[in-house]
């Protein structure tokens, strides 16, 4: 899951918190923060802590950008001050908690284990709060984060293949720019990084071109 740094508050009142849409778009990109779903209407501004349970509406601490998939499925779980229940990627690593090495991302068990137990406890916890791993697999279920993070996946195998040949020659800077460019249309920058695992050019370029990534917990 991209490990994201929203910045501090933007200087602005927010009347609702719909009004904070915008500068969490332009801070982290429009993408969903937890399944990484490339959103193309405006993104719903999602509240960590559930306003229905109590949980603020307008700190911007407690806000993120969701796909809603993701958001249906978390819905109004947490309560206020039951946050530390849960890992965030506006606040933690977790880009090493969980592993999309399958079509289904996993939890990171060899990540895990050296923690402590209570992290991959906060680990699990947002995975199954928001489904993480689901397939649809009746025709009720309109989920397409699992069809729309294949397709990041084949893209991005196809450019490592076409990378591999092209690295080296003088198309190589042309050729990285445009697979950057489809990686922020296919999203899903986990998936990306994973196939590059190893290439630390591309994997810096992708760091870079996804806008609000924290560096520090995806460099090697
Ligand atoms: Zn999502």
């Amino acid at each position: 899951m991209r490990p994201i740094d929203k910045g501090e508050a933007p200087n602005v009142t927010f009347h609702c918190y719909q009004d904070a849409e915008p500068y969490l778009e332009e801070r982290i990109g429009a993408y969903c923060s937890y399944c990484e779903f490339p959103i193309q209407h405006v993104p719903e501004v999602e509240h960590k802590e559930a306003k229905a349970r109590g949980g603020s509406q307008l700190a911007w601490s407690n806000l993120l950008l969701s796909c809603k998939y993701c958001n249906a499925r978390k819905h109004d779980v947490v309560w206020v001050g039951d946050k530390n229940r849960y890992i965030w990627p506006d606040e933690e690593d977790t880009f090493h908690c969980f592993s999309y090495s399958d079509d289904i991302p996993q939890l990171n068990e060899d990540y895990l284990e050296a923690r402590e137990s209570v992290v991959r406890k906060r680990a699990e916890g947002l995975y199954q709060m928001v489904k993480l791993g689901n397939i649809p697999t009746s025709p009720k279920d309109k989920d397409r984060r699992y069809a729309r993070r294949s397709y990041a996946r084949r893209c991005a195998e196809q450019c490592r293949t076409a990378w591999e040949k092209i690295r080296n020659s003088v198309e190589q800077e042309e050729y990285l720019n445009l697979m950057l460019e489809l990686a922020k249309a296919t999203g899903f920058f986990s998936v990306w990084m994973e196939v590059f695992q190893g290439d630390g050019v591309v994997r810096q370029g992708l760091i870079g071109a996804f806008k609000g990534t924290r560096r520090e917990y995806c460099e090697e």
